[in-house]
């Protein structure tokens, strides 16, 4: 069921604490986590505790969400003082989604190329 917790993964692992993140900020409904495995000097997730499999399935199911986890992504960019910054939503495989739990990556404090590889 869209929303419910999934016994697999990863960030509904995180989102319940089981599993160590370094969190950046919490809300009564969203998480964001320090990214294990940065790409720049800011590299943030921010993800619904719900799980939803990607950007389009949560706005579908759960628009107020959604736009929570996008307010979230300005609260981090101001809590590491960035002045511009990058969203990403990677959706599908094919373009190197690896955890199926909607997450915003808040990528920032270098130049960054466009269009991205
Ligand atoms: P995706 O490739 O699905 O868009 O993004 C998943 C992200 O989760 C990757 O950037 C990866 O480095 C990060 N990641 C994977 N496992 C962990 C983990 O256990 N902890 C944290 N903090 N990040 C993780
Ligand atoms: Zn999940």
């Amino acid at each position: 069921m869209p929303g419910e917790p999934q016994d697999d993964c990863l960030f509904c692992k995180i989102a319940a604490g089981q599993i160590p993140a370094t969190i950046v900020r919490e809300t009564q409904t969203t998480v964001a986590f320090r990214d294990i495995n940065p790409q720049a000097p800011t590299h943030v997730l921010v993800i619904p505790k719900a799980h939803y499999a990607n950007a389009a399935e949560l706005a579908t199911a759960a628009p107020e969400l959604a736009a929570d986890v996008l307010r979230e992504t300005q609260a981090v960019a101001d809590e590491d003082k960035l002045d511009s910054y990058r969203i990403v939503f990677n959706t599908g495989a094919g373009v190197g989604q690896t955890v199926f739990h909607a997450h915003a990556h808040v990528l920032g404090g270098r130049g960054l190329t466009w269009p991205p590889g």
